[in-house]
């Protein structure tokens, strides 16, 4: 039956937690057990640590400290080290080189879920177990129950969500290496999850499963504007990924609209599994394709989601962090509608949701769910950096005692084995839900640039510089400064590097061809999520360098003294955002060049 004509309004408004109507039992019940782990958020975190502690109490990792078989917070806090990616690359290796023993955990170690994170320039490799998926599952299930008290009738249509697997490959040792959502989509979990009308998307299996991002896209995109009067939610996992979709469907309405005219399907779409689920999907429809016709050949794209879609309710993105450069895009594709932020994990862990959906993004706050894993949090001052040393342990907080205003980096404990791990976010408590505070996430730790998932910090770019820099030793040139911007105002967006140049030899300046091959040796340099994006999803633009006139860096400094800087720290930033610089520094370009080729990358790992 369906629930929810009473319930709140879908205006972007926050209102408080109703309770849960008896029609829906299921959203009841999951609305209740929030409530009950956030009324105990002490206890439960206790008894999670100390499930974690028994259930790897044998494993190498912890037999290394000592603890006797002890499971409590005390021994724990005194005897485990807080760690790094770099601290546990070690074992991690071992264990991707095919070593079976209990490294991290008890439980058989089933696959590596790579982060977009990154070591020595490739993923991070997570350790996961089956048995985690039950979690990450659970926390998946409250998402809806939460939404339904704020939008009314989420059960009535469908949600066009785009959502993709990408490449996976093997670990020396034979393990599966894949990111976190293309395991989750790929697992029983999802392939064959009971039917939930909160939860229908017009996607098919067949094509969220495709590992060609362009037959999926396009199979997808189909389906949405075949089904556009259900389509009630749009959505990709991050706004990045949906003004993708949107970018594609300003490439391709052509032939989706040829292919809705006739009912028949692209060849370009070749997959059989795709071919044989649309043959059953597909009906010549020629009013709905030259109502595509009509809409898409518009120069004006203002407002395009809701045209086609204009049972709208919100966009279901991610626009936190570094995804809020994309809030104007957005808005002006969607008219301003709502975007939900329901929640918040990494491939370490599923941390906790947004309990207020429909909220401003800049308002948005995730509750740490306390039974997801052990939380501690590193108490953060950027003006006075902790240094961590194993002689003095570092005053961590527990998630319970946190203080609301205050920033922490995230430490997490896991059902997978990782035992106070740094996770690299930084965030702020904004207030409790019950006893669980709410987190806005501030930002990642050492990221410069971002685009989509890639992630490129300051010695990542400065590597990019050395290397690019050698091509210009010919031509007795010198890189004296640089910065670099995320362009995200052309889809996909694109790093952009402001170069000021030495030149020593004036008759013989660098070529246009050897500054554009600069930007691919620089692309080259960068990490390999980076090239990923840039190859194989297409979610990265070619690198730009803008060459500014000599002095351009001198008159940066003055500036920035003149609005207060001190001349004995001033520091060049090495990214820029504040549109004074940025206009600044465009107004001072003497040349642009781009990438001409994309970099290489291949699934393979690098090592
Ligand atoms: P990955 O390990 O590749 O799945 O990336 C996880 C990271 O993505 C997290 O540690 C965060 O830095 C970022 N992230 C995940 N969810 C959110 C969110 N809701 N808002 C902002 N950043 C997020």
């Amino acid at each position: 039956m369906a629930c929810g004509s009473e319930l709140l309004s879908p205006s972007p408004i926050e209102q408080p937690l109703a309770p849960a109507t008896a029609c829906d039992e299921k959203s009841a019940k999951a609305l209740q057990f929030i409530e009950e782990v956030t009324k105990n958020t002490d206890s439960v975190q206790e008894r999670v640590l100390e499930e974690i502690m028994r259930q790897n109490a044998d494993t190498e990792y912890l037999k290394r400290f000592d603890l006797n078989g002890a499971t409590d917070r005390k021994s724990f806090k005194s005897k485990i080290p807080v760690v790094t990616y770099e601290d546990l690359q070690p074992d991690i290796q071992r264990i991707a080189n095919g070593d079976r023993s209990t490294i991290f955990c008890a439980y058989p170690i089933s696959e590596f879920l790579t982060s977009s994170g990154t070591s020595a320039g490739e993923r991070k490799l997570m350790p996961f177990i089956h048995e985690e998926l039950d979690r990450r599952q659970l926390l998946y299930s409250l998402l809806m129950p939460v939404m339904n008290q704020y939008v009314p009738d989420l059960d009535k249509g469908k949600a066009l969500h785009f959502l993709f697997v990408k490449a996976e490959t093997k670990t020396p040792g034979g393990l599966v290496a894949r990111p976190v959502l293309t395991s989750y989509y790929k697992s029983d979990h999802f392939k064959n999850r009971p039917f939930d009308p909160y939860n229908l998307y017009t996607s098919p299996n067949e094509a969220i499963l495709c590992p060609d991002s362009f037959q999926s896209m396009y199979t997808q995109m189909l389906c949405g504007l075949i089904m556009r009067h259900q389509v009630l939610r749009v959505g990709a996992v991050f706004a990045s990924g949906l003004l993708r979709a949107i970018r594609f469907l300003q490439l391709n309405w052509q032939q989706l609209s040829h292919d809705i005219s006739t009912g028949t399907l692209s060849p370009k779409i070749t997959d059989p599994s795709i071919r044989e689920c649309m043959a059953k999907l597909l009906k010549p429809d020629p009013e709905l394709a030259e109502f595509i016709n009509m809409e898409c050949s518009s120069e004006d794209w203002e407002r395009i989601i809701t045209r086609i879609w204009p049972n709208t309710k919100y966009l279901d993105v991610i626009v936190t962090g570094a995804m809020a450069q994309y809030i104007p895009t957005l808005d002006y594709y969607s008219g301003g509608l709502p975007k939900a932020c329901t929640m918040y994990g990494s491939s370490e862990c599923y941390f906790g949701l947004n309990l207020r959906p429909i909220s401003d993004p800049s308002d948005v706050s995730y509750t740490i769910m306390p039974n997801m894993g052990y939380f501690e949090f590193i108490p953060h001052d950027d003006s006075s950096p902790l240094t961590l040393s194993r002689d003095s342990p570092p005053p961590l907080v527990d998630l319970a005692y946190v203080e609301v205003g205050k920033y922490y980096e995230l430490v997490i404990t896991t059902y997978c084995g990782l035992n106070r791990y740094r996770v690299g976010d930084i965030l702020q408590v904004t207030r409790f839900h019950n006893t669980a505070p709410e987190f806005r996430f501030v930002r990642r730790k050492n990221v410069l640039l971002s685009i989509d998932s890639d992630k490129t910090d300051e010695s990542e770019l400065q590597r990019g510089i050395e290397n690019a820099s050698v091509l210009l030793k010919e031509f007795n040139t010198t890189v004296v400064e640089y910065t670099s911007y995320a362009d995200t105002k052309s889809i996909p967006g694109h790093y952009v590097i402001y170069w000021e140049l030495m030149i020593k030899n004036a008759s013989r300046p660098p070529t246009n061809e050897v500054l554009n091959q600069c930007c691919l040796a620089m692309e080259e340099s960068l990490n390999s999520v980076y090239r990923q994006g840039r190859v194989a999803d297409n979610s990265i633009g070619p690198l730009e360098i803008r060459v500014v006139k000599n002095g351009t860096f001198e008159e940066l400094m003055d500036y920035a003294i003149s609005r207060g800087a001190s001349i004995n720290q001033y520091k060049v930033p090495r990214c820029v955002s504040f549109t004074p610089i940025m206009e600044l520094l465009d107004s001072r370009v003497i040349s642009v060049h781009f990438s001409p080729a994309a970099p290489h990358w291949t699934p393979e790992r690098r090592r």
